[in-house]
């Protein structure tokens, strides 16, 4: 086995603990009625593109051979730099994965939904950051290129996740803001979309 094989590996055991996961967080959501539903046909479209990117690309690249000419042409000590450094921020992936998922609980929606019981939640990663769950895969598609050594495999989560992010942040914020009101601009103001807030205050 290759070294960069082994990277590979980490890549798919990622792939299988996000899965593991989204299904066992995500189940109880269902339980939790939408009472609003802002998702376009559009939002629909541009959900379904990141699975190309994570998961059918990197399929096609370890089953063929057919990416095999965009492979990166480094010294193994590069590699072996890139791939240790690509498992380190994927295991920072799927750890902010978890622990978004964790804390939002059911009020999770994989597009812009309002359920019936559902809460601010400015606990945990929320704390932090507005944005954990996306923050999380912006993790890993800054892990993918390090550990899948090929420019199209590689970058092929950043391309397809862009959209999903620009078309949806200030959306869903609009939505949260126009739901929690006060509460929900209190919150804006003391925490950063992707990355913490600078000397953030702890207001009891
Ligand atoms: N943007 C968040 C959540 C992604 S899931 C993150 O990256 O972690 C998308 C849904 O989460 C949205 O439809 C919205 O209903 C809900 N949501 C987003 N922020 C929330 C918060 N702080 N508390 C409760 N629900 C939230």
């Amino acid at each position: 086995m290759s070294i960069q094989n082994f990277f590979e590996m980490i890549y798919w055991a990622g792939v299988v603990v996000g899965a593991v996961i989204r299904v066992k967080y995500t189940r109880p959501c269902k339980k939790n009625k939408i009472i609003e539903d802002r998702k376009s046909t559009l939002d629909m479209i541009l959900v379904t593109i990141p699975g190309i990117g994570m998961f059918i690309l990197p399929l096609i690249y370890i089953f063929t051979s057919r990416l095999d000419f965009a492979d990166y042409q480094i010294i193994p000590a590069v590699s072996l730099t890139l791939g240790i450094s690509g498992g380190l921020v994927h295991i920072a992936a799927m750890a902010l994965l978890w622990r978004s998922h964790f804390d939002l609980g059911r009020n999770w929606s994989p597009t812009l939904q309002i359920r019936e019981q559902h809460s601010l939640v400015t606990h945990g990663s929320y704390f932090y950051l507005r944005h954990p769950m996306y923050a999380a895969h912006w993790l890993w598609a800054l892990a993918q290129p390090l550990l899948l050594q090929n420019w199209v495999v590689g970058f092929s989560m950043l391309v397809t996740f862009i959209p999903v992010y620009f078309a949806r942040v200030a959306r869903e914020e609009t939505m949260m803001l126009e739901h929690f009101g006060e509460l929900y601009q209190q919150y804006l103001g003391e925490t950063g979309r992707l990355l913490p807030r600078w000397r953030r205050q702890v207001t009891g």
